[in-house]
């Protein structure tokens, strides 16, 4: 297992540490693990005035999946666009061709209270968000701001998607479907965008390779209204670029803390990046008090999903469990009364909890 770690800003280090200790006792019991370090984002930019240096391409591109942890800080604000942090996390999800974007929103029966949403309406939430990451209006051509013929200025974005890049995610997504609960319902705009009735079309025509997954279809605004009314009708969300932005975030907060939510980002071979759903939190960097379980919980997808080894994702997913179980807290996830504990404590519970 080739990992490229990429700790970035902020609270990166600090939680990257966090998941690197997991990775330690996961080889001292025998996994064949290499690790090798490089800078992205504003880390880039300092090391080599680029936030997606060269060192860090060839390194991400040798590795058999990345663990990233965040970029962005205030002091890379005024920098000029192409030297900013989040275009060092653009140019390496384009240049490692990750075009699906898998984010669970999961529930842990301890952080049930921690949901904005009534404990009954999201105990035992499982829910995992397929999201096209390449393609659809954020990249479609042409676009820009013009100038009409009568004087008025006009913004313009093209909304597209090719056969070859719905066939591709929707396999994706069936094929997750199958290890969980063989149900996936593809969100869309059928009614009013021609791109999302071809859309339907062509996941209309996958799901016939896949006879025992149960396929639903429905449009972008009742998804966004049946995700807060009743969540737990959904097993696998299959969605475009722009509506999977909205609405992955909308179901990260069905679960109340940010500080939990791994992502994985993966490309045709499985190979993918790996990072929490949080951005670098330069409020609270360098003090231990972050959350690193997001972190933690990326490996655990890098171990399913890159390297197929169900048996130790499920052990690291086990090991954040019965942490959680002790009544282990870091600050953001801790109910009033309860004891909070730091960065570093909450890595060396979850190595504990390992073994
Ligand atoms: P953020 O996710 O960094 O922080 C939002 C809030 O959540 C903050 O109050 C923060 O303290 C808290 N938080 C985040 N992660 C936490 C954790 N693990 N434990 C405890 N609390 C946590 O979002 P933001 O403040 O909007 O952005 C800060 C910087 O991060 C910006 O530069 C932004 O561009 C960047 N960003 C990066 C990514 C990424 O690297 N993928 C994603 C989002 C934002």
């Amino acid at each position: 297992m080739k990992i490229a770690v990429l700790p970035g800003d902020g609270i990166g280090p600090e939680i990257v540490a966090q998941a690197a200790k997991v990775l330690e006792a996961l080889r001292s019991d025998g996994l064949k693990i290499e690790l090798e370090y490089a800078h992205l984002g504003g880390a880039g930019y300092d090391a080599a005035g680029d936030p997606f240096p060269a060192a860090t391409e060839k390194l991400a591109l040798a590795a058999d999946a990345v663990l990233l942890g965040a970029v962005g800080g205030y002091q890379y604000d005024t920098l000029p666009r192409p030297m900013r942090p989040e275009q060092g996390l653009l140019r390496i999800r384009n240049g490692l061709g990750l075009f699906a974007n898998l984010r669970p929103a999961m529930v842990y029966p301890e952080l049930v209270n921690a949901s904005s949403l009534k404990p009954e309406l999201v105990s035992g939430l499982d829910i995992m968000i397929l999201r096209e990451l390449t393609g659809d209006i954020y990249f479609g051509q042409p676009r820009g701001i013009r100038t009409l013929p009568n004087g008025e200025r006009q913004g313009f974005d093209t909304m597209l998607y090719s056969e070859s890049e719905i066939r591709r995610v929707a396999h994706v997504g069936f094929r997750i479907a199958m290890k969980r609960n063989k149900k996936l319902c593809s969100v869309d705009k059928a009614n009013v965008l021609d791109t999302s009735m071809f859309w339907r079309e062509i996941v209309t025509e996958v799901a016939k390779e896949y006879p025992t997954v149960a396929l639903s279809h429905m449009y972008v605004d009742n998804a966004a209204m049946q995700l807060v009314r009743a969540p737990k009708q959904f097993d696998v969300i299959l969605t475009g670029n722009i509506f999977g932005d909205i609405l992955s975030d909308e179901a990260s907060m069905l679960t109340g803390s940010i500080g939990m939510l791994p992502s994985a980002s993966l490309d045709a071979n499985n190979k993918g990046l790996y990072e929490p759903c949080h951005g670098s939190a330069p409020d609270i960097a360098g003090k231990d008090i972050a959350n690193p379980l997001a972190t933690i919980l990326s490996l655990a997808m890098m171990m399913r999903y890159t390297f197929a080894r169900e048996d130790i994702a499920q052990r690291i997913e086990t090991a954040v469990r019965k942490t959680l179980q002790r009544g282990l807290r870091t600050a953001d996830i801790a109910e009033a009364g309860m004891q909070k504990i730091g960065t570093a404590a909450m890595g060396d519970a979850v190595v504990k909890a390992l073994s």
